[in-house]
């Protein structure tokens, strides 16, 4: 093994969709987000999976990513778009059969005239201020649209993930009071919608972080290990430095392991002198900067020489290393680069 190896518990992706669909009524679908490649983690397999599992519609930011997920899942799931209908996207959306989310009259135009009959959905913006139409606009389009029968109007919440926050509350007075009376299938729950409980669930809730083991689902299994393979392990003697700038030097004799990867493997820089590494239980504390392509680690502790060190294992979840380089856990995770070998695990029979 020459570089990193992740492995993706398929098993472990299913059954925290089947747990974020128990936490709503059976009549609420449960959809699955696949965006930026199944956060990181590679859409056609992740996809398969969660198709297995029963998932039935499924969320990617822009239309390429369509092309991949319906090669995956088939012609009939529905695949749903939240950038909605850019420029040129006309033939990929006809072609792959794809839902865009409607989010601006300039939007609606293009899909109407190019596309006539063809289905969408309508993204309403409920004062997160980011992406779809805000009240005013939707009201002077909202009979037109309704009378070219949308599949789904959906809204997102800015602060699900801390459930005291007063924006939930606001965002979801608002939601329902931008679609009373519509008659079409509404969502507004991300992951940490679906926890919110059942205020948020309307009609389809559509998780992505939660899937992949990430919080704000602390009840996640976990999906993801890296482990990193040991090139190359050496003695320092107290006083010597390590790596570039010299950001750390010996208190004391130290066996090093120098692992096969680096910030162009998504291992920010950010954990240079903060990050651990784990041999099984063991933890090993990164010292020094971590380069490109090369981490150094203090290895002291274990009894002989690792042949790999794992950066995300049942020991250290992406939040937790989320946390000491500053960010969130969807950012180690679609951070993770292409040299890494991405095994899959628990895959099923179909
Ligand atoms: C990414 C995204 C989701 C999924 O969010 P998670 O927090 O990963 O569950 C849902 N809706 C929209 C609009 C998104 O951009």
């Amino acid at each position: 093994m020459s570089t990193g190896r992740l492995t993706i518990d398929l098993a472990a992706i299913a059954e925290n969709w089947r747990a974020l669909d128990a936490r709503s009524a059976a009549t609420v679908e449960t959809a699955a987000t696949v965006k930026a490649d199944g956060y990181g983690l590679g859409i056609g397999p992740v996809a398969r999976a969660l198709h297995a599992a029963g998932a039935r519609s499924f969320f990617v930011a822009v239309a390429e990513e369509g092309a991949a997920l319906r090669e995956a899942v088939g012609p009939n799931p529905r695949i749903f778009v939240y950038g909605g209908h850019m420029p040129g996207d006309t033939d990929m959306i006809g072609d792959l059969g794809l839902i865009p989310l409607l989010n601006s009259i300039e939007q609606m135009t293009r899909h109407f005239e190019a596309l006539p009959g063809a289905p969408f959905g309508i993204q309403l913006d409920s004062d997160m201020n980011r992406l779809g139409m805000e009240a005013g606009e939707w009201l002077a389009v909202r009979d037109l649209t309704m009378r070219q029968g949308p599949q789904l109007i959906m809204s997102h919440l800015a602060c699900a993930d801390e459930p005291d926050r007063p924006m939930n509350r606001r965002q979801l007075d608002k939601f329902r009071e931008m679609t009373r009376g519509l008659g079409v299938p509404l969502s507004i729950a991300a992951t940490g919608g679906t926890l919110l409980g059942p205020d948020y669930h309307f009609d389809m809730t559509r998780p992505g972080i939660g899937l992949y083991g990430g919080m704000p689902f602390a009840d996640a299994a976990a999906v993801v290990r890296l482990s990193l393979p040991v090139i190359q392990v050496r003695d320092v003697e107290k006083g010597e430095p390590v790596g570039y700038g010299n950001t750390w030097w010996a208190d004391k004799p130290t066996r090093l392991a120098t692992v096969a990867a680096g910030y162009a493997d998504g291992i920010h820089r950010a954990l240079s002198n903060k990050a651990v590494m784990y041999h099984g239980t063991v933890p090993c504390p990164v010292v020094g900067r971590v380069s490109m392509d090369l981490i150094t680690v203090d290895i002291s502790g274990l009894d002989g020489d690792p042949q790999a060190l794992d950066l995300l294992s049942t020991m250290q979840t992406v939040d937790d290393v989320a946390d000491n380089a500053g960010t969130i856990g969807y950012e180690i995770l679609t951070s993770l680069g292409p040299r890494y070998t991405r095994r899959y695990t628990g895959l099923s029979a179909s």
